[in-house]
């Protein structure tokens, strides 16, 4: 028994969403021809309230395709120094748009009205770069999974507002977000213009992403993706797989959470676990004491057959999803348990 921690993009597929993908009723996509995409893309638009949606590969070409809709080349966008689209899309902020990163210190990957508004260059001000566009995450990835306070997000909407600033959305776990809140997608689709969304995390799907926003601004995502290489054909059969999850894959998030609140419940009562981030979805970020070294403790488990991520700098990262059984979870809550970690 193999027990993967490293992420929830290692999930696979079951035998009923592969029967869904099967059963597809496909078309030639980059004609906007193949029904199961149109269907999969209206229906997140509508979730979200926005007027448009357009599938993508990946939760990066996602997220590039937004920052070159909202900027021009020069232009500087504002997020979390944690950001995903800063620190994990090679670079492709200034590769693909030719804009840079004012990087904030956040709390957690989260970021603060207060802070922006900091960072906001003055349009007048022609020496500095034109400040466009603000990116937030939700959950936070590096952040060990937080959930924003949409209070917050308000204030930063409304401070973009005054601004003329477009506000983006990372939401590639904003479905583990909106399980625990239990809000309606409809407020993230009101306070953002744009937002990125992924099936291949804890969703379960092999491929897949989603950007909403407004008919203008798909409408030039459309032609972004062409250019990124990303418009695909008979890409239904992998759409059909991102309709089945949202009906039957959504729901079992809480089971990911639960487990993952069991674990650091369980680390933080271990003799060589120094400090256990607060859990709040999926994402259990832990340091070990300081003489202890991180990637002995990674190889350790992994004899075990459990496999986690060492994050750098003493740090570790367990990832829950819907592979992780409960048969997985108990083996792993006796193996952490029992071990001995020596310095
Ligand atoms: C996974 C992830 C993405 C997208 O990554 P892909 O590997 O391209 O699908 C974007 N943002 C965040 C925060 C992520 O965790």
């Amino acid at each position: 028994m193999l027990v993967n921690l490293i992420s929830d993009t290692v999930t696979k597929p079951t035998s009923e969403m592969l029967e869904a993908m099967f059963m597809a009723d496909v078309g030639d996509d980059v004609f906007k021809e193949d029904p199961s995409v149109n269907y999969l893309e209206n229906q997140v638009a509508v979730l979200f309230g926005k007027e448009a949606a357009l599938f993508f590969p990946s939760g990066t070409m996602t997220n590039q395709t937004a920052i070159k809709i909202h900027t021009q080349q020069g232009d500087q966008l504002i997020c979390d120094r944690y950001a995903h689209v800063y620190n994990y899309e090679g670079g492709g902020v200034s590769f693909n748009s030719g804009v840079s990163c004012k990087l904030i210190k956040g709390h957690r990957g989260k970021i603060t009205a207060k802070q922006i508004n900091a960072c906001i260059n003055p349009p007048d001000f022609y020496h500095s770069p034109r400040t466009k566009l603000v990116c937030l995450e939700n959950t936070t990835n590096k952040g060990g999974g937080a959930i924003y306070d949409t209070k917050e997000i308000n204030k930063i909407r409304k401070l973009c507002d005054q601004e003329g600033l477009a506000l983006h959305l990372d939401g590639a776990r904003l479905w583990n977000a909106l399980e625990v809140t239990g809000e309606d997608p409809k407020v993230y689709g009101s306070l953002f213009d744009t937002i990125s969304l992924c099936f291949s995390k804890g969703l379960g799907c092999p491929v897949g992403s989603v950007l909403v926003g407004s008919v203008d601004n798909i409408k030039k995502a459309l032609r972004i993706r062409k250019v990124f290489g990303g418009g695909m054909r008979q890409a239904g059969y992998l759409a059909a797989a991102g309709s089945y999850a949202l009906k039957f894959h959504r729901k079992t998030l809480n089971e990911d959470h639960r487990r993952a609140k069991e674990i650091s419940d369980l680390l933080n009562n271990l003799d060589f676990v120094h400090e256990v981030q607060p859990v709040e979805t999926n994402i259990i970020i832990f340091s070990l004491k300081s003489d202890l070294n991180e990637s002995d403790f990674v190889n350790q488990l992994s004899k075990k057959q459990i496999l986690i991520m060492g994050l750098g700098k003493g740090k570790l990262r367990i990832v829950t999803h819907r592979n992780y059984t409960e048969e997985h979870h108990e083996y792993v809550l006796t193996t952490l348990s029992k071990m001995k970690v020596y310095a």
